[in-house]
């Protein structure tokens, strides 16, 4: 089979090609994005899959890819909202995306951003760099004597509540859907008692109309001065002015961000040298209780491993038209 992967980087190169040679296929591999200027590409392939942010093109790209004979795109993230499933349908492509690669990639972010922000590492490290070698003032808890907040428990949620619960710390939970495993040491509760009672407060919600903005300047109010916050959900999940606002009024101690609500331009992009014209961006990184990551919580060999081998395995389902397991469309 003749499978095309467009817009791979280059980790994730590897592990397509490894996946090409474990399962005897021709595979093309290209740096670049589908789009309308270059659907021509795509003629003569059997299997296409793609990984992306720039919408694929107008209702016309679909017929195209349908001319050509695809019969699948295999989406190599969890997104997929740059695609139009509604063309893809109306052409007869079906649209699939990885679901799940891997939970714990992100639930050990969490985990490292939690122990820099409790060791206040990132300010000793850069204290030392300028000479100061002083740490009084700067005390820490162990994480026995922790409670960590998750909000939304599905996926990567329930893995970190396993890892803290491993390492000692009280769990507490919110989310609609109890997941029975967590059940025989996690507490779920309301909104309000987590924010109140958690130690460190993370994120772990899809966004949706009821996450949009679901911490704001009053949910910061409610956390404990000495709490932290960790975002590795979706930006949008917090309301970032007054995220702004709490961490330099200290209502709370600290925040670590992967995510941002204007991320778009900047993540994934080198920007030294130039003024990045973002003074919202600019103030996140002047805080000193603040630590800012470019949407890395997922960057581990196992995930990319799994996101490419799970998509290349889908698009030659959907090619060779045998049902796929995980259906968008
Ligand atoms: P998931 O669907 O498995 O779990 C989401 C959980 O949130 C579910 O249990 C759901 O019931 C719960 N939930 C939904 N609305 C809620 C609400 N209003 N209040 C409380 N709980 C609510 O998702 P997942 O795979 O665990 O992903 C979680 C988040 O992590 C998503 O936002 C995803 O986009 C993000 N993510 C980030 C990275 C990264 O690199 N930073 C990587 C992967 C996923």
């Amino acid at each position: 089979m003749k499978i095309l992967a467009m817009n791979a980087f280059t980790e994730e190169v590897v592990e397509l090609k490894k996946w090409a040679q474990e399962n005897k296929q021709d595979l093309t591999i290209t740096e670049t994005p589908l789009t309308t200027e270059n659907i021509d590409q795509v003629k003569g392939f059997d299997a296409l899959s793609v990984q992306q942010v720039v919408p694929l093109g107008s209702p016309a790209v679909y017929a195209k890819l349908a001319e050509f004979g695809i019969k699948q795109i295999a989406v190599r993230s969890v997104g997929y909202e740059f695609i139009d499933l509604a063309a893809a349908k109306a052409n007869g492509l079906v649209v699939t995306n990885v679901p799940v690669y891997s939970p714990r990639s992100v639930a050990e972010y969490v985990l490292a951003q939690t122990m820099r922000l409790l060791r206040h590492l990132n300010q000793f490290e850069e204290n030392a760099i300028q000479h100061d070698f002083t740490w009084l003032g700067k005390i820490s808890p162990e994480l026995s004597e922790l409670t960590i907040g998750i909000i939304g428990a599905g996926h990567i949620g329930s893995a970190v509540a396993q890892i803290f619960h491993a390492l000692g710390s009280q769990i507490m939970i919110n989310d609609p859907v109890e997941n029975p495993d967590l059940a025989g040491f996690a507490t779920y509760t309301d909104l309000t008692t987590l924010l109140t009672a958690s130690d460190v407060v993370t994120l772990h919600v899809p966004l949706t109309s009821q996450t949009m903005k679901l911490l704001s300047t009053e949910s910061f109010a409610k956390m404990k001065a000495s709490a932290y916050l960790i975002n590795a959900a979706r930006g949008q999940v917090v309301d970032t002015p007054a995220l702004i606002q709490a961490l330099k009024s200290g209502t709370i101690a600290g925040a670590a961000l992967d995510v941002w609500t204007g991320e778009g331009p900047y993540f994934d992009y080198d920007w030294q040298g130039k003024d990045l014209n973002n003074s919202e961006l600019e103030t996140l990184l002047t805080l000193p209780n603040l630590i800012l990551t470019p949407h890395i919580a997922f960057f581990t060999k196992n995930s990319v491993h799994n996101i490419a081998y799970t998509a290349l395995n889908e698009a030659v389902r959907g090619a060779s038209g045998q049902p796929v397991k995980h259906p968008v469309n």
